[in-house]
């Protein structure tokens, strides 16, 4: 029992907020984790895997997944194969012009740590993070479908968690870093 009226005052208020936003926060969630639209990108052998993705064997639509050729549509990116020094700007681009929030899955050795080219190749990435921030990473080379499929459980789990005021304050400052870095 609160008997101190002022701790009730601001118990009262924290509680009409929180109790606000958590409902907010789940159909905001639900909405998005139901329709993440990847961008139709990939640059090496891992995009043959993602493309699986897309056909009727694996049906990823079936998780609400869209493929857009469009930045401006998508708010997740798969990058799916070796990323090279010359593709980097183009990359960094691509993703800054992805409206918040947006989610990055680095598929594949190559992408990771710039993979079998990682040791005397002056022209790969080593590791996509290094130019746009990664939620969730998918090893292997390449990865499998399935493999494809339990990271997309994954992250809309990761959404479904979310709140919307903590993500806009992490994708800000994120933003913020990054562009600072390039
Ligand atoms: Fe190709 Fe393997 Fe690199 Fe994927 S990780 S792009 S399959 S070499």
């Amino acid at each position: 029992k609160i008997l101190n009226p002022i701790a009730r005052t601001t118990v009262t208020q924290d509680l009409s907020e929180n109790v606000i936003l958590t409902t907010v926060d789940d159909l905001y969630n639900w909405a998005r984790l139901s329709s993440l639209w990847p961008m139709l990108y990939g640059t090496a052998c891992c995009f043959i895997e993602f493309a699986a993705m897309i056909g009727s064997r694996f049906d990823f639509d079936r998780f609400g997944l869209v493929p857009r050729s469009s930045p401006r549509q998508a708010d997740l990116i798969i990058t799916a194969g070796t990323i090279t020094m010359k593709m980097a700007p183009a990359l960094v681009r691509l993703y800054e012009e992805m409206p918040d929030p947006k989610y990055v899955i680095a598929m594949g050795a190559c992408t990771i740590t710039g993979g079998m080219f990682s040791m005397d190749s002056p022209s790969a990435v080593r590791g996509v993070d290094k130019l746009i921030p990664v939620d969730l990473y998918i090893p292997g080379c390449p990865p499998r479908p399935e493999a494809i499929m339990d990271a997309i459980v994954k992250l809309r789990k990761k959404v479904a968690n979310e709140s919307i005021q903590e993500r806009a304050r992490v994708q800000s400052q994120t933003n913020r870093y990054y562009s600072t870095t390039h």
